[in-house]
């Protein structure tokens, strides 16, 4: 039994320190896997946001200031006490978001890869340099620091997305205020005493804890330079017009639906494989997840839709510290009576069920926000549970008769994050890769989620703004360009006056 005494009221990170709120506002954080209240983090009113972008700005000019050899050098450090620390942190996001050990350790590792990324801020800071452009002068450009910068999270990453958005931001010189998923504060926690340890300066990097009214405060309030959010479509879409009408750069990442088309001279037996753990690894609590199969034609559907049926029914889902799991709960109960009524929603509507998720059979009794994997087979564009993202384990079969019909079809969605196709058929492949709008695509990679030194980001309504999570591209986002055109004169040389405007 749980008692008030077990559970562990959180603080914000402000200035070097844990501080505790001073709203009085909470939200609780579960462990879904158990269904249990384990902290309550505080809600920041408008004022403690305030005083920690004070303090991000205190912190600013030494922090800029600093050699970005020495800010490499704490980064490495920082680097270096997540690997000594991985098992604490494997254990916070396995307590706080539900995911198995290994798939919390695999996003770690892809954190981390962001966290390299900024290590190499030297190399990828080295601004460009020409020589006599005319008239004696040299001209040069350089990537300053935008200054004190804002991050917000969402819950299914609780180590990836904030390392992801902010790794980079650090390292050429900004000061970086998270704001994490109040649903999974504890991990950002966890690594604001990493980064102090690793010898990072006092508020160059913050966590704020709360939800849209300190959100809010970030987006309006005029020290802060830039957003970079990571959540679901509709927010991201609120995030970019509030920042941007606020004079801000914005990078604005939103939700997936993502589609494998699979070609009827494709491996079937392979594509299920790939499809299950792509499909419902992390309970398809991932904006990478694969929502939608396609196959090509209906003797590939009906051939696949019965070797899915078959792997589906093996799944096992139960808590984290059950070794032989698949995938653990979703987020809340709330989520999960969501993904039911979609599903319900769906049969209604004339989709079938091949596998039936809403009362599974769990590896170790408890209250956790258990669901099983659903497949729904003849899904078509047009009904809720093909238009919307629904994230939890509720995956469809949609069913075309050619190549071009699936390309339209995904095209045609307002969502553009993933897709990927399986096949042995080169020029299907490049047909696809071709025309398909979608911003991250896959020729028999389930998941085509770019390494950290690729750009990563959506098309259409997936991604609001300019910016990329991972990549040169944070580079770009995090810092701005100063050109300098630069003569020196030997003595006696005088300038003359010259009204015409200055040509080479
Ligand atoms: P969410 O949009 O509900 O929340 C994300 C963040 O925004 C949280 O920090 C939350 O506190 C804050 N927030 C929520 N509502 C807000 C509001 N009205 N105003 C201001 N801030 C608000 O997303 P979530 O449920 O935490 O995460 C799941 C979603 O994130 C899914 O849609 C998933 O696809 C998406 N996601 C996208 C990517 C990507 O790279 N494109 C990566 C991970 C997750």
């Amino acid at each position: 039994m749980v008692t008030n005494t077990d559970i562990q009221d959180l603080g914000h990170f402000i200035n070097g320190q844990t501080v505790l709120g001073k709203s009085g506002q909470f939200s609780d954080v579960y462990n879904p896997s158990t269904g249990t209240v384990i902290a309550r983090v505080p809600l920041a009113t408008k004022q403690e946001v305030q005083e920690a972008i004070a303090a991000a700005q205190a912190a600013f000019p030494a922090w800029r200031a600093l050699s970005v050899g020495k800010r490499a050098e704490i980064i490495l450090r920082f680097r270096q006490l997540i690997t000594e620390n991985i098992d604490e942190l494997i254990d916070m996001i396995c307590t706080e978001s539900g995911k198995t050990i290994e798939d919390a350790k695999g996003e770690i590792t892809r954190g981390l890869e962001s966290v390299d990324l900024a290590i190499n801020a030297p190399h990828l800071l080295k601004g460009e340099y020409s020589v006599n452009v005319g008239g004696h002068i040299n001209a040069y450009s350089l990537k300053e620091p935008l200054g004190i910068v804002a991050a917000i999270s969402p819950f299914n990453f609780p180590v990836m997305v904030p390392l992801a958005i902010t790794s980079m931001a650090v390292a050429v010189g900004n000061c970086v205020i998270l704001k994490p998923s109040e649903r999974v504060p504890c991990s950002a926690l966890f690594l604001s005493e990493l980064w102090k340890e690793a010898g990072l300066p006092d508020g160059v990097w913050t966590v704020i804890n709360g939800d849209k009214d300190a959100v809010n405060e970030l987006l309006c309030h005029p020290a802060i330079e830039a957003i970079s959010f990571v959540g679901s479509t509709p927010v991201a879409e609120a995030i970019y017009a509030t920042a941007s009408k606020h004079g801000k750069r914005v990078t604005a990442l939103g939700g997936g639906k993502n589609n494998m088309v699979v070609m009827p001279d494709a491996d079937l037996e392979h594509v299920a494989n790939a499809f299950l753990g792509a499909a419902y690894g992390a309970a398809s609590q991932r904006c990478m997840a694969l929502s939608t199969i396609i196959p090509v034609g209906e003797d590939t559907a009906n051939k696949l839709v019965g070797i899915l049926a078959d792997k589906i029914a093996k799944l096992k889902v139960g808590p984290y510290t059950d070794a032989e799991v698949d995938f653990g709960p979703v987020i809340t109960q709330q989520s999960k009576d969501a993904i039911i009524g979609y599903i319900n929603r769906s049969l209604e509507e004339g989709a079938t069920l091949v596998c039936d998720g809403r009362n599974p059979e769990i590896s170790k009794q408890s209250n956790g926000f258990y669901l099983g994997p659903t497949l729904l087979d003849h899904v078509k564009p047009g009904m809720e549970i093909y238009e919307q993202e629904v994230f939890g384990p509720a995956r469809n079969v949609v069913r075309v008769a050619s190549l071009e019909e699936a390309i339209a079809l995904i095209n045609a969605h307002e969502l553009g994050n993933g897709v990927t196709i399986f096949t042995n058929n080169g020029a299907a492949a490049r047909k696809f890769t071709t025309e398909i709008e979608v911003g991250m695509v896959g020729v028999n990679v389930p998941i085509p989620i770019p390494v950290g030194y690729h750009n990563f980001g959506g098309w259409k309504r997936s991604r609001f703004g300019e910016g990329h999570m991972f990549g040169p591209d944070q580079v770009r986002f995090f810092t701005k360009a100063k050109t300098i055109s630069e003569k020196w004169i030997e003595q006696g040389n005088d300038v003359t006056s010259s009204f015409a405007f200055p040509s080479n």
